[in-house]
């Protein structure tokens, strides 16, 4: 089964594997320097909702090649707390950063790679 694909060579590499064949390029460290966005808190999330939806795109992204994720909390409760869980996340490895986005407070943009 082939999922992903060196940007570097283009070679089509099974998912599981670290570094490409080929190249030799450290493939989770490869990205496209794209941005995905999601909004998690404008359908009436709970916080706990949030959260859950915040990990599930951080996991799924980070499996791609999107450089960041713009995360759209709105200006309330949610934003703490996504705030907080990303600290964690950030503390383990699973991101690189995290700011608010400069001129909107409403969102956040992590940096996955
Ligand atoms: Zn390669």
């Amino acid at each position: 089964m082939v999922d992903q694909v060196c940007l570097d060579c283009g070679m089509s590499v099974a998912e599981m594997v670290q570094h490409c064949p080929k190249c030799d390029n450290d493939l989770s460290a490869q990205h496209d320097g794209s941005t995905i966005t999601v909004d998690i808190a404008h359908k009436g999330e709970s916080i706990s909702e949030a959260l859950r939806l915040m990990q599930s795109e951080v996991d799924l992204a980070r499996k791609g090649v999107a450089m960041c994720i713009r995360l759209v909390v709105g200006s309330g409760l949610i934003r703490e707390e996504v705030m907080l869980a990303l600290r964690n996340l950030k503390y383990r490895g699973e991101i690189k950063g995290f700011n608010l986005e400069p001129k909107n407070a409403g969102a956040i943009l992590i940096n996955l790679k």
